[in-house]
């Protein structure tokens, strides 16, 4: 047997079993000693069926009756009644019709799963089963009574990729080590072989932990130094020199209306040190929404374009963009730097136009969408490029704006999502950071409250006190038509509503992402003038749209957004010198949730954003689709202290200048990650 061996040549797989196993992904050897189990029964634990306590149980009991019915196709619930000496209860699984056959015998079997409340009755759900060991057997092998579970295969039962996975423990005793023997060493880590025992067939759940730590530095550790590599590599490219230059910078800040903040002043400072750089920047700005990046950005554009190259800034919306670069002309004009708009609705003659000026250098400063990146856009010398909320964008129409310079463009992602510590060191390793984590001088907290559906009433009458103030408010609702598939709220029906009922005798505005751009643009610049009360939207204003005068949002089934969406829409109101409210409208009458009561409790974006990734994990968040490298498969992207270990390795081991090809196993990993990543 070797790693290589196809599984159909492993005792016990026939061919139906190793189709099976096929489609699952899984061909050889080493791919089956690497579907890990997902969960463990522990059988030693088994208690009484009348201390039964809800939650995840294991029970030794035969099987006193059992039965199957069709509830409807595609769904077959099999109901068992258990017994042991004290007492009975309800086992049930759905689609597993074999259990019939499995359990109609006088053996005792260990049941293990989740045990609870389900249609108004306590039962075992989707247990497994195994055949209880007889205490007096002849059978001496010694069991640690913890059982590997296996995530499901289609077509498999479960036990046949258990004893898959007993027939390979031969094989797991030679497995060569793959990361190198001193780092192992250093970290007091078990063998590669060792974790793939403990994992498959553990003795003991420090044995699991031992297994699982091992593996998972590993995975770390091979994402964090491809990040690193991808560093290193970036200093070896060249790039244009954009000299710091005193005078520009002194007078776009005393042009300012406002002082810079300290983080706005550091973050500017190192990024005007990294122009002066012959190797391209590649750094990212994070900074809270309204920490204000925009001016950031809008300064180095002020420099890049006395030096005589362009700046392309590019942003997910369109609404975002026509504000950039209104707020960019404005700060640009007493430069002489001009500044221009493109996006798809840039049309004919007047966009034939502005694709020449662009070509020819009369443009100093693009802002657009992904119009940016169309072949027709050619650039003159395009010197700098901004990517707003960098985590909208793929990897492809980052790399697309990039090479449309002919050298490497100095690169600026910025994004309101805070990254938490650990994310960033793993997923955006090789990016510079610069953090904006302080607000403008004067800005005031934004009060939060969750609220119920019956309390609407009173929560309308104090929005109509701020509206009769002169101030404007945001209705956010998740959908734009009504779905009467669920409960979720929708604009158009809010809209109706708000505007026949309760407000009746305010201005209220209606935005989606569905409407002509047109009118969009008129019903943003309406509500910008002043001149709608009330706007009900969809999440499109929720990045970087800025209107002082807004002091209120609502957010209508607030429960359905994640935590750092409900941290960006917030960032909409407290852009001003008034008091600002936030209100988290719930769906229905249960308890708020945790995060929901975070978000109440807290305004700071970092922390929001490392419990966001404590509840939901980073693929949630940040989209795994983007980042191929959430497909981890052991590790856990929170788990900062083995997180700090295999940095600790990583960066040594690039210090060091070791030879990654020495390591067949972890050049392969290392390869595969740095294809994932931003730049590479
Ligand atoms: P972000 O993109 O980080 O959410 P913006 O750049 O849109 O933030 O800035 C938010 C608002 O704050 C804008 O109206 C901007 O003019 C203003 N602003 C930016 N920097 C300062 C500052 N240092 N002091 C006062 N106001 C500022
Ligand atoms: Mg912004």
């Amino acid at each position: 047997m070797k790693l290589t061996t196809p599984l159909e040549h492993i005792k016990g797989v026939g061919p139906k079993t190793a189709q099976a196993l096929s489609a699952a992904g899984l061909e050889t050897v080493a791919d089956a000693l690497d579907f890990l189990p997902r969960a463990y029964d522990d059988y030693s634990a088994a208690v009484n069926i009348a201390d039964l306590q809800p939650g995840k149980v294991t029970v030794r009991a035969r099987c006193e009756s059992i039965s199957t019915r069709i509830v409807r196709r595609g769904l077959r619930i099999t109901t068992a009644v258990l017994v042991d000496d004290s007492g009975k209860v309800k086992a049930v699984w759905f689609n597993q019709p074999y259990r019939e056959s499995q359990l109609r015998s006088d053996a005792e079997f260990m049941f293990s799963g989740q045990f609870g409340m389900q249609y108004n009755s306590y039962q075992i759900s989707n247990p497994s089963v195994e055949l209880a060991k007889q205490t007096n057997s002849s059978d001496a092998q010694p069991t640690s009574g913890i059982h590997p579970v296996y995530k499901s295969i289609k077509n498999l039962r479960p036990k046949t990729v258990q004893d898959l996975l007993k027939n390979l423990r031969p094989i797991m005793e030679f497995l060569p080590e793959t990361l190198p023997e001193h780092i192992v060493q250093r970290q007091k880590l078990v063998s590669r072989a060792e974790a793939v025992k403990f994992l498959h067939a553990p003795n003991s759940h420090e044995e699991i932990a031992r297994g699982r730590e091992r593996l998972a530095f590993e995975e770390l550790f091979e994402m964090i130094l491809a990040a690193q590599l991808n560093k290193q590599e970036q200093t070896k490219l060249t790039g244009w020199r954009i000299p710091f230059n005193q005078p520009v910078v002194k007078r776009f800040v005393e042009q300012l209306p406002f002082p810079l903040t300290n983080a706005q002043r550091r973050a500017a400072w190192q990024i005007l040190q990294d122009l002066e750089s012959e190797h391209p920047m590649n750094r990212l700005l994070q900074g809270d929404v309204g920490s204000g990046k925009t001016v950031v950005a809008g300064l180095v554009a002020a420099e890049v374009a006395q030096a005589g190259f362009q700046t392309a800034i590019m942003a997910p919306t369109e609404i975002l963009a026509a504000q950039h670069a209104k707020t960019l002309d404005e700060l640009l004009l007493p430069f002489g730097v001009s500044v221009a708009l493109l996006t798809g609705h840039v049309k004919g003659a007047q966009r034939r136009q502005l694709l020449d000026n662009l070509a020819n250098g009369n443009i100093n400063v693009v802002v657009g969408t992904h119009a940016l990146i169309q072949e027709k856009a050619v650039y003159h010398k395009l010197g700098f490029v901004v990517i707003d909320e960098q985590h909208r964008f793929g990897v492809k129409q980052r790399q697309a704006l990039l090479q449309k310079a002919d050298y490497m463009p100095h690169l600026l992602s910025m994004t309101a999502t805070p990254i938490p510590r650990s994310l960033a060191l793993t997923l955006y390793g090789e990016l510079d950071i610069s953090i904006l984590d302080e607000l403008p001088a004067g800005r005031q907290s934004i009060q939060t409250k969750i609220w119920s559906p019956a309390s609407a009433p009173k929560l309308y009458e104090t929005i109509d006190a701020e509206i009769a103030k002169g101030r404007q408010a945001y209705v956010i609702c998740p959908l734009i038509d009504d779905n009467p598939d669920n409960d979720k709220k929708s604009v158009e029906a809010e809209y109706h509503k708000l505007a026949k009922t309760m407000f009746r005798h305010r201005r209220v505005g209606l935005l989606h992402g569905k409407l002509p751009p047109e009118e969009k643009a008129a019903v943003m610049q309406q509500f910008a003038d002043g001149d709608i009360d009330m706007l009900v939207s969809t999440t499109v204003v929720e990045v970087g749209v800025n209107v002082p005068n807004a002091t209120v949002m609502l957010i209508e089934n607030a429960d359905h957004f994640g935590l750092s969406q409900l941290h960006q829409l917030r960032g909409r109101v407290g852009r001003g010198q008034y008091q600002s409210f936030c209100h988290l409208m719930l769906s229905g009458h249960d308890k708020p949730s945790q995060r929901l009561r975070e978000i109440e409790k807290s305004q700071d974006g970092f922390y929001l954003a490392e419990v966001d990734l404590k509840l939901r994990g980073p693929g949630e968040i940040y989209g795994r689709a983007q980042h191929g490298a959430l497909n981890l498969k052991i590790a856990s992207l929170s788990d900062t202290p083995l997180i700090a270990r295999a940095q600790t390795e990583a960066e040594r081991f690039v210090k060091e200048g070791q030879d990654l090809l020495q390591y067949n196993h972890l050049a392969r990993a290392v390869s595969r990650y740095q294809r994932l990543t931003v730049l590479n």
